[in-house]
């Protein structure tokens, strides 16, 4: 008989990773299956990247709840993981009219347990700038602030594989069949057994129940679309910058990012699963809504234009046990704020598989991950000190964010190997640049070659079989 897991995490987001790695601090054995060829791929890649305060939440939901203990704890993770954050505060922008909303969010705040003042104009101005000439207050809330969403996921799965959990990568799971006391759960790459299933796929969640035979709940949509501006812009971008929020969502918002760049987005469109086409119209809306809040927006700053998908149930999250099928844990539906939720579930999570299956904490565990830093964030000395034990640290693959070439060997090494230019690319910023790969993509290319002893024409791009960037080589030398 083949080796039993105790739990199998379905699905590496932020929401599967986090959980992994705080089951990978217990003596139980887990592994991760994750139909990609990373994590972090599908919403944990494409989202504005705010650690929510957790104001605007319904008071008395999942959302709330984990919202709220999951800004405390991102901000602790962030900082021993080493991850880019940015704990900048929000401010939820109105105009002389809207007093009324936005005590109602006063209101939300303070029953969700949530620190907010309300400021002025003269208040707002002073802390931002460059908001709209037409706003007259702000609802402010400390706690707020950017991360790297992607980065995060991908921290929390090194961390776990450091402390013993194991990822299967490019594993997508087919079909589950419940047997006496485990599940067998088949996927693309082979089958696994577990005693306990965790179902944190996504946009799939319900799929993968429909597999077992577990709820089913109608699931819908929402797509957002963002621009993102060059880091030349970040100096005039202090907080996260909301509008007043309404039925679709948060609103079109002005935010830095944890890396150094601003957003606008996300528009909030109906659409259907799998659909991550940034459209004209939704482009549109963007740009007519951003100076509604923000004065001076320089739409000629944009690098990219990205988008993202929300998976919607209901009006909450859905997190437990199945009622149906023992051992059959969910954690589904996880639309905004599931970034800043994330280590809260995590903790929910762990809670009732330990409850289940017992387990104590290993000794000697990892949580403060080494100090990986890049080239822009070395001294001199330092710098020069590694350039001498390897001169890879000299050589600047990424002009555009300053990434040397011993940055992306350190990624291809990393305890989750990154095995593609966008695996490459999250881990260490190359290709995020005004350029955008233009000029380091070829390079990162013959590095993944070398590195992984594969040939030029087998580097891929992402995900998937077919999307190698080389086709052949176009001249032979003999
Ligand atoms: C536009 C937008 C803006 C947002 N902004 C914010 C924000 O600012 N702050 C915030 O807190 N939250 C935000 N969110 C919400 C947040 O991004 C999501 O809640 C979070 O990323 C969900 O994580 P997840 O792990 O549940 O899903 P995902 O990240 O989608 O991960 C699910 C994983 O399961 C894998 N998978 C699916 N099917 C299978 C299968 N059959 N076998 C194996 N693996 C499978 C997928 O490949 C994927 O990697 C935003 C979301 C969107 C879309």
């Amino acid at each position: 008989m083949g080796k039993i897991y105790d739990v199998l995490v379905i699905g590496g987001g932020i929401v599967g990773t986090a959980v992994l790695d705080r089951l990978s601090r217990y003596n139980l054995d887990c592994l991760l299956v994750e139909k990609s060829d990373d994590v972090a791929s599908f919403s944990t890649r494409a989202n504005s990247g705010i650690v929510h305060a957790g104001y605007d939440c319904e008071p008395n939901t999942l959302k709330a709840k984990f919202n709220v203990l999951g800004n405390a704890l991102l901000w602790k993770d962030a900082e021993d993981l080493g991850v880019k954050h940015l704990k900048c505060g929000s401010i939820v922008v109105a105009k002389d009219g809207q007093e009324a909303q936005i005590k109602r969010l006063e209101e939300k705040a303070k029953a969700n347990g949530v620190e907010v003042e309300i400021w002025d104009r003269e208040k707002t101005l002073a802390f931002e700038p460059n908001i709209a000439d037409d706003i007259s207050m702000c609802l402010y809330a400390k706690s707020a602030g950017v991360v790297s969403p992607y980065q995060l996921a991908i921290a929390y799965a090194d961390r776990a594989i450091l402390n013993g959990a194991k990822i299967e990568l490019e594993a997508e799971v087919k079909s589950i069949v419940k047997k006496a006391d485990n599940f067998e759960v088949n996927t693309s790459k082979g089958r696994f057994e577990a005693k306990i299933i965790l179902n944190c796929a996504g946009e799939n969640g319900v799929a993968i129940n429909e597999m077992i035979g577990a709820e089913y709940y109608e699931t819908s949509y929402r797509r957002g679309d963002y621009f993102i501006l060059d880091n030349t812009q970040r100096k005039f971008v202090n907080t996260v910058i909301f509008p007043l929020p309404t039925a679709a969502g948060k609103g079109i918002l002005v935010a830095p990012t944890a890396d150094g760049n601003v957003i606008y987005g996300p528009t909030s469109i109906q659409t259907v699963k799998d659909d991550t086409a940034s459209s004209l119209d939704s482009l549109d809306e963007i740009r007519r809504n951003v100076p509604l809040s923000y004065k001076n927006p320089t739409f000629n700053k944009c690098i990219r234009i990205y988008s993202g998908l929300r998976t919607i149930i209901g009006h909450d999250f859905v997190i437990g046990e199945s009622k149906v099928v023992n051992n059959f844990i969910m954690a589904i539906g996880i639309c905004s704020p599931g970034l800043t939720s994330a280590p809260a579930i995590a903790e929910h999570l762990k809670d009732l598989v330990v409850s289940k299956l017992g387990g104590q904490v290993k000794e000697n565990i990892v949580i403060k991950l080494p100090e990986n830093k890049g080239l822009l964030e070395l001294d001199e000395k330092d710098l020069n000190d590694l350039i001498a034990k390897d001169d890879a640290w000299g050589r600047i693959v990424c002009r555009c964010e300053k990434v040397t070439e011993a940055e992306v060997v350190r990624a291809i090494h990393s305890p989750l190997p990154a095995t593609t230019v966008d695996a490459v690319k999250r881990r260490t910023r190359a290709g995020m640049g005004r350029c955008q790969g233009g000029f380091c993509g070829p390079r990162v290319m013959e590095i993944l070659s070398r590195e992984l002893g594969v040939p030029l024409d087998k580097v891929r791009k992402g995900n998937g079989e077919d999307s190698n960037i080389a086709v052949c080589k176009v001249k032979e030398v003999e």
